[in-house]
């Protein structure tokens, strides 16, 4: 049986529908958010086209020699291709090594499959260097690039991809899917899919490391700051452990609920409905404006913090930290 997570059924048909109409792409480009679930698609087709004997269904037969290669992880006829450490860019010795394995002739006599996953981990040369296997690829071979950014990638790359998208998720197959995990939920299945921007994995993982709770602790800590009370640099380290991206998204989320809170009363609609209390207190030592300007400043943070660069996340936490109680001193 095919191990497909239940939001990805739409993008499973498409995918056998190009296959079925003998229009599969020399180079797939499998776009959402992280936490999708996009390297596990990605292996799940590797695995389909590879297997010697596919079943009526067009579903992999699990016992050729190719599947159980599959199954021990060391099939030579796959390759994967990732950044030697997380949020690092790719090397050009990295690309050089795919174009070379791509040409080599296939081991089960199929095709060769890479996924580079992520592909905005590519600069400029890297990308070059890629162009010209998308140009001319290699028969008998595919390229699957994974991107949670597809509008960082150059459209030279993008334009020479067949894109598959994948949308946040939130049908009732994920619902039943979450409520299945075996893991304590304290939260509404609503509230965390909102919180991670309809993430599924992410919320497993989340969950795991007791990190929703800790949301909890960055409303108090935002408290402090509107009381002086805190050490920035101290705090600011301790956001860092959370993770910076994960902390201003954060914070985001927390101004839409409290200009919602400001405008639209205590009984409005919010997506940290579990820290309504909490919110509510705050919204009461804050303008509108400051809000807006706030969510501004965190929406600009927030771009720098992903834009791949090198950049410092302390120092970004610690001006963020100084800009909520001063926001008309900086800019
Ligand atoms: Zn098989």
């Amino acid at each position: 049986m095919l191990n497909l997570f239940p939001w990805q059924q739409a993008q499973w048909q498409r995918f056998l529908s190009m296959q079925n109409q003998n229009r599969l792409p020399h180079a797939l480009l499998l776009t959402g958010n992280q936490g999708l679930g996009l390297m596990h698609f990605a292996q799940l087709i590797s695995r389909h086209l590879l297997c010697l004997n596919p079943n009526a269904d067009n579903q992999f037969c699990g016992a050729c020699q190719s599947c159980q290669l599959f199954e021990v992880g060391n099939h030579p006829d796959i390759q994967i291709i990732e950044p030697e450490e997380a949020g690092k860019q790719l090397k050009v010795a990295q690309i050089r090594e795919l174009i070379e394995f791509m040409s080599l002739k296939s081991f089960t006599t199929k095709n060769k499959i890479v996924t580079l996953c992520p592909a905005e981990a590519m600069n400029r040369s890297t990308a070059n260097a890629l162009l010209k296997t998308l140009e001319e690829p290699p028969a008998q071979s595919m390229l699957i690039l994974i991107s949670h950014h597809p509008e960082r990638l150059p459209i030279t790359i993008r334009s020479r991809c067949q894109r598959i998208e994948f949308k946040p998720a939130a049908n009732q197959g994920t619902i039943e899917w979450l409520e299945q995990q075996n893991i304590e939920i304290d939260y509404s299945v609503d509230i965390l899919l909102n919180l991670t921007g309809g993430a599924p994995l992410s919320i497993i993982d989340m969950l795991e490391n007791n990190i929703f709770a800790e949301r909890q602790h960055v409303v108090a800590d935002i408290e402090n700051i509107m009381k002086d009370k805190v050490n920035v640099i101290e705090l600011a380290s301790r956001w860092e452990s959370l993770g910076c991206g994960q902390v201003i998204s954060w914070l985001m989320r927390f101004c839409q609920d409290l200009a919602r809170l400001k405008l639209l009363g205590s009984e409005a609609e919010v997506i940290n409905s579990d820290l309504r209390h909490q919110l509510l207190n705050l919204a009461k030592h804050l303008e509108i404006n400051r809000i807006m300007h706030i969510y501004d400043y965190l929406q600009d943070k927030y771009l720098e913090s992903t834009a791949q660069s090198n950049f410092n996340s302390l120092s970004l936490l610690e001006e963020i930290i100084i800009y909520w109680n001063n926001p008309e001193h900086i800019k």
